[in-house]
């Protein structure tokens, strides 16, 4: 039977996944529990649902979802592939799907010092910039899943990987690494190299810099199955189609505003769309 992968488990994901589901397609939804949804406070207004906080209308949706049989797996999708018709999802354990549905909620902002002023010097995914640094000294800034992701796609091109953390966390990381605690103060990228400065007065130079201090969102995703996106929008028709054959997207990551009940319509169209895909490619 064929198999849709749904990577978050807000309201646009589960109502894809839901949709699905109903239309007996296998589906397992991915998912690190942090939905936008759990930080609402909803008035009610929504058609059958009594007034009750975010927090409890996700944990409901949830449950439901478990309930008509659709699969849960809890941990970061840290990065997308594709080979011939099957997309491979990296994460705790690798997940094949014929289809892959990016409902990851909306794209992340970056606020570390200084960094939004030399944003353009600062690169955002391995998969996309990897090879530009080959036998160059690299860096990366993060502590979980992503940032050990990138590390890894970038320990194959680099001369030496140096990643920026704040201790917490740690994976087990490749052992010819280098690891730097210091909290940064500062980034100054007038050129090349990119210079960090450590709040303990030391300085560190870079050929490039890798923001990884976050949870793989919807362009990272994209980036590794060669997708650009525009301000973190993945490009998308009404229905979530991607140029990506196989690959949609839902509810917020795909430029939706923020209102549940379209969240909720748009998740129920892009699940149509991916089922019309199933049936026209017969997989
Ligand atoms: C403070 C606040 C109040 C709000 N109040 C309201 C309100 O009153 N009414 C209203 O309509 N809307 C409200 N919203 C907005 C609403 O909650 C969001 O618009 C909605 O949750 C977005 O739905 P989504 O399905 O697109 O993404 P989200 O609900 O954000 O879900 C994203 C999902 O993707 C998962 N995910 C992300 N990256 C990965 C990854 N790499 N691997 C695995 N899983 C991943 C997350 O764990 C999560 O399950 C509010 C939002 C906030 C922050």
């Amino acid at each position: 039977m064929a198999h849709v992968l749904v990577i978050g488990s807000g309201p646009s994901g589960l109502s894809a996944a839901l949709t699905l589901q109903q239309a007996g397609v296998s589906v397992t939804v991915a998912t690190t529990h942090h939905s936008s949804l759990q930080s609402a406070n909803l008035t009610g207004d929504l058609y059958g649902v009594s007034a009750k906080d975010g927090e409890a209308l996700y944990r409901q949706g949830v449950e439901q979802a478990r309930q008509v049989g659709i699969t849960m797996v809890d941990g970061e999708i840290t990065g997308l592939t594709k080979s011939a018709h099957t997309f491979t999802a990296a994460g705790q354990q690798p997940i094949d799907a014929s289809a892959v549905i990016l409902a990851t909620g909306k794209p992340h902002r970056y606020d570390l010092p200084n960094f939004a002023k030399h944003s353009h010097r600062l690169h955002l995914r391995a998969e996309e910039h990897a090879f530009v640094y080959r036998h160059q000294m690299v860096g990366v800034v993060g502590h979980g899943p992503y940032a050990f992701a990138q590390v890894n796609l970038l320990t194959r091109h680099a001369r030496t990987v140096t990643l920026f953390t704040n201790g917490d966390d740690l994976l087990r990381f490749p052992p010819n690494l280098s690891i730097n605690r210091y909290p940064i103060r500062l980034f100054d990228a007038p050129d090349s190299p990119r210079t960090l400065l450590f709040e303990n007065g030391a300085k560190l130079n870079v050929d490039a810099l890798f923001f990884a201090d976050r949870t793989a969102d919807a362009a990272d995703l994209c980036a590794g199955v060669g997708l650009s996106c525009e301000n973190g929008i993945p490009p998308c028709t009404a229905q979530g189609e991607t140029p990506q054959k196989g690959l949609f997207v839902a509810g917020e990551c795909a430029g939706l505003p923020f209102d549940l009940h379209e969240l909720l319509y748009h998740g129920h169209k892009v699940g149509l769309a991916t089922l019309q895909f199933l049936k026209n490619n017969t997989i």
